[in-house]
């Protein structure tokens, strides 16, 4: 995933992965898609076909792959694009998955170049070319894989290559969570950590999660410190004191999303700004901006994408408590 996670972090949530498809809170659409795909699958007594998770950090996208292995009676292989730096990284890994392992790529879209081209191969025809050798000498000798089911993750589908999509049967796009489905995560996560808060500190967490699993399960584990260190059992004040303290707003903005938004209200006088001066102004890469920061944004509508730049909405002026054209000139 593209957010940095501590190992008591992954530990965490190693131990709250929802590990069927029942059991996944929310993303109706997708859980349909995939059942019926994996049930046609199995009807049919054949490898299911390429899966493509496209969608924010945090969403649930390596949770459904285990869910699409584990669904499937399959073995899973982990790996991420960043751990594919050359063509023979892919080779190592494709040449030795068992027949009908799933295969997740964390990242995709961060793989060398020359490992995404055997990779179309390796989708299509479950074979490989490899090089062996150097210059005049190198000659490619073919290899046959196992047939196996590739499950890419991705923050933005759009930054893959065509080829690569293409040969991806089904691209499942995951969706932010309503507050009642993260309720209904917090409420799963709270009962298997034995954890007793009340229905309403749960909404309130679920309602500052930025509609995300993740950081609605770490917002829970702040909170139980709070609760354990104050030696308090009124979750409610637990929720708004941990909230507090780790500067959680009302929207659950974190630092880097107050951060855009500030600099497009008070450097930008609120826009249009391009993805590009925005990243360099906040010191953050644009692809970040645009896939991690920005689709919340806009999603709760404090900033809207427009063919000259982004633009900050009323909404979010006021959010901030500034009013345009003065905050510029501050
Ligand atoms: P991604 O791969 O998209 O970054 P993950 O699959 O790692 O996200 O999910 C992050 C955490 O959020 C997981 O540990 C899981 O516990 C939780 N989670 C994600 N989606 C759901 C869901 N639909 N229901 C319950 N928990 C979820």
């Amino acid at each position: 995933a593209a957010d940095a996670q501590s190992p008591e972090e992954l530990a965490f949530e190693g131990a709250l992965r929802p590990k069927s498809l029942d059991e996944f809170v929310g993303q109706r659409k997708v859980r349909g898609q995939l059942d019926l795909l994996l049930k046609a699958a199995a009807m049919q007594d054949r490898t299911p076909d390429h899966i493509l998770m496209a969608g924010p950090p945090g969403l649930g996208k390596t949770t459904l792959a285990m869910i699409v292995a584990h669904e499937s009676n399959r073995p899973l292989r982990m790996s991420s694009g960043p751990a594919i730096q050359h063509a023979g990284d892919l080779a190592a890994v494709l040449s030795s998955l068992m027949p009908g392992e799933v295969l997740f790529i964390d990242e995709i879209h961060r793989m060398a170049r020359s490992a995404e081209e055997m990779l179309y191969l390796a989708m299509e025809d479950f074979r490989i070319d490899v090089m062996v050798g150097k210059g005049a000498g190198a000659t490619s000798i073919p290899l046959d894989l196992a047939p196996f089911t590739l499950v890419g993750a991705t923050t933005r589908a759009g930054l893959l290559p065509n080829p690569l999509r293409d040969r991806f049967g089904f691209t499942a796009h995951l969706e932010f969570y309503e507050r009642d489905e993260l309720e209904q995560v917090l409420i799963r996560a709270a009962h298997l950590l034995e954890l007793d808060f009340d229905r309403y500190a749960l909404r309130e967490i679920a309602g500052r999660s930025r509609g995300t699993p993740r950081i609605a399960n770490r917002l829970l584990r702040r909170v139980r410190d709070y609760a354990l260190v104050h030696g308090t059992t009124d979750g409610m004040a637990a929720v708004q004191g941990a909230l507090e303290l780790y500067e959680v707003d009302e929207y659950g903005l974190d630092r880097l999303d107050r951060a855009v938004l500030e600099t497009m209200l008070t450097r930008f006088d609120g826009g249009p700004v391009g993805l590009n001066t925005l990243a360099v102004s906040v010191g953050e890469e644009s692809e970040t901006i645009e896939s991690v920061v920005e689709p919340f944004l806009v999603r709760i509508g404090l900033v809207t994408r427009t063919p000259r730049g982004r633009i900050a909405t009323p909404r979010a002026w006021h959010h901030f408590g500034l009013t345009p054209g003065q905050a510029a000139a501050q």
